[in-house]
């Protein structure tokens, strides 16, 4: 048996809400990958009388597809959809039962909207906590528009392919052959993408709201639901839910959850904020915002949001090195998610670029599957914990350059070395390999919020104790703040707080 008991009684509990039969069409040789998925597609037939499957060929073995009995749905899994794709394989068979997606109906209707045929290929590892959004998102969109269809791809069962294609990030996602996006996208982004017009909604009917959060993060979804419970009118408006917890793996200290994963938390976020009657408008871009009597919140579609009170939650991002090479190469050896992306770099050498505590989290993480990792620090010492440094120094195949100064990231097709100076002697040195990634903290999301605003020296929106900012009526929380600490727990409490000062002012004011 392939599936352990645990994960066999979570599967025999989802695979009751099947609606109608299914049919599996495997395609399958006689190497161990194909032995391992036909045991795993048999285990799902013995556990539902609602699964059939049929030996078949398609474009790739191994590889099964999940149809209807009388209709093929377009949806195929190329290699075993354990791992972070496990959950992606249950949705598939779900939803090609019959049973609805989850999703917007106005969504719903867009994607049933797109004409022409549209083959999505995306390449995944199975460590890798953003590829599932992607893929479920596809797989979505196969099950509700016959001219779509989609094939996830193992990198590691189809290596070959991925290194003809070079490569080095996942999710890659190519539409009928040619590459279309990387990385981590919501189905609202796919949509946009598609077609651009998708996300202009008219907001124009939209009443005056008395609370508006920007951010879907831990501190726009707590500031939304504290402003709900007072039974005032609460809108959230967001490019995505979540915000970075999308991007963390492991989660160990939100209290009274001993161990959690970003996606599992940013699902129960959202589950938790739609208890409550907020507006939410996801998928959409703050770009200005303007106080006279109200607060006019402007979108990028052109949309004006009021509301007389606003909480700005917007968050924070991966800073960039700002070398030449980076954006070059970015997802063809420049990466910035270590569990991700580590095991495209399996065997080969790669350097992280930063010495606090995510960049030597992630020298660690990837020293057990690359052959050799360099550290490189800006500053003479490393700034990390003393006991992820203590990790390190146990690790034989990391090294590490401290006062080093990047100054590019060298390739031809894809990334093949570094150039760094070395700070105290001035000389430059040059090392070839295979990967860099950057791990040299975030910077805040404020730089759409315009000079009205105060912000420090980072640009980080300075609040005081209630959370307010410089202007009347207008509230920040979380990373996107000069608070000192940035956590998740943190930016949650930070979320409440503002919500209650909101509160407070709307009863003075
Ligand atoms: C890899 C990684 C691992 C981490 N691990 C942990 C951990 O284990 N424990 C822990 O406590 N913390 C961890 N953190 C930190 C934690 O994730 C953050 O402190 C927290 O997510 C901040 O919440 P926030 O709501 O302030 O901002 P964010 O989570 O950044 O959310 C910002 C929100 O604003 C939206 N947004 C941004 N700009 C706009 C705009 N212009 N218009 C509309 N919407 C916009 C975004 O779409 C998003 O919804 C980790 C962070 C990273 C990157």
């Amino acid at each position: 048996m392939i599936l352990d008991t645990e994960i066999r009684n979570q599967l025999n509990e989802y695979l009751k809400l099947m609606e109608n039969d299914v049919l599996i069409k495997v395609s399958a040789g006689t190497d161990s990958v194909s032995k391992d998925m036909m045991s795993l597609v048999e285990e799902l037939a013995t556990m539902s009388s609602k699964i059939k499957v049929e030996k078949t060929k398609l474009d790739r073995t191994p590889s099964f597809s999940i149809n209807r009995p009388d209709k093929d749905i377009g949806i195929a899994f190329a290699g075993i959809p354990l791992g972070h794709e496990f959950t992606s394989l249950v949705l598939a068979l779900l939803h090609v039962s019959g049973r609805p997606p989850k999703i917007d109906n106005r969504i719903a209707d867009q994607i049933k909207k797109l004409k022409g045929k549209l083959h999505f290929e995306t390449y995944i590892s199975l460590s890798c906590h953003n590829c599932p959004e992607v893929v479920q998102s596809l797989n979505i969109m196969s099950v509700l528009n016959p001219d779509i269809s989609h094939t996830m791809i193992d990198g590691a069962a189809f290596k070959e392919e991925v290194d003809s294609k070079d490569i080095l990030a996942v999710p890659a996602i190519y539409l009928n052959g040619e590459f279309f996006a990387g990385g981590r996208m919501s189905l609202e982004e796919i949509l946009s993408k598609l077609d651009p017009t998708s996300g202009d909604i008219d907001y124009s009917h939209k009443e005056t709201f008395d609370v508006l959060v920007i951010g879907g993060g831990p501190a726009g979804a707590s500031a939304a639901i504290y402003a709900a419970r007072k039974g005032i009118r609460t809108g959230l408006v967001a490019e995505r839910f979540g915000g970075q917890v999308n991007d963390t793996l492991g989660i160990e200290n939100f209290i009274s959850v001993k161990y959690t994963e970003g996606p599992k938390l940013v699902a129960s976020f959202e589950d938790h904020v739609r208890d409550y009657d907020v507006d939410i408008m996801l998928g959409q871009r703050v770009k200005n915002i303007d106080k006279n009597d109200l607060i006019h919140v402007e979108l990028e579609n052109g949309g004006i949001l009021k509301s007389k009170t606003l909480i700005i939650a917007s968050g924070a991002r991966w800073r960039n090195i700002g070398v030449p090479g980076e954006q070059e190469y970015k997802n063809k050896g420049v990466a910035y998610c270590p569990h991700c992306d580590g095991p495209l770099f399996k065997g080969k050498h790669v350097a992280v670029i930063g010495g606090g505590n995510s960049g030597i989290e992630a020298a660690i993480d990837l020293a057990g599957v690359v052959s050799h990792v360099t550290v490189m620090e800006f500053l003479p010492e490393l700034k990390a914990d003393k006991v992820l440094q203590e990790r390190l120094n146990s690790l034989e195949n990391i090294t590490v350059l401290k006062n080093v100064q990047t100054k590019e990231i060298t390739g031809a097709s894809k990334v093949n070395g570094i150039t760094y100076i070395e700070r105290d002697t001035g000389t430059e040195r040059h090392i070839d390999l295979d990967g860099v990634f950057v791990q040299i903290g975030l910077v805040p999301n404020t730089d759409w919020v315009g000079s009205q605003l105060d912000r420090n020296s980072m640009g980080e929106i300075i609040v005081d104790k209630n959370n307010a900012t410089n202007i009347p009526g207008v509230f920040a929380a979380g990373d996107c703040t000069d608070s000192s600490h940035k956590q998740i727990i943190i930016s949650m409490g930070a979320g409440a707080n503002s919500a209650l000062s909101a509160f407070d002012y709307l009863i003075r004011n």
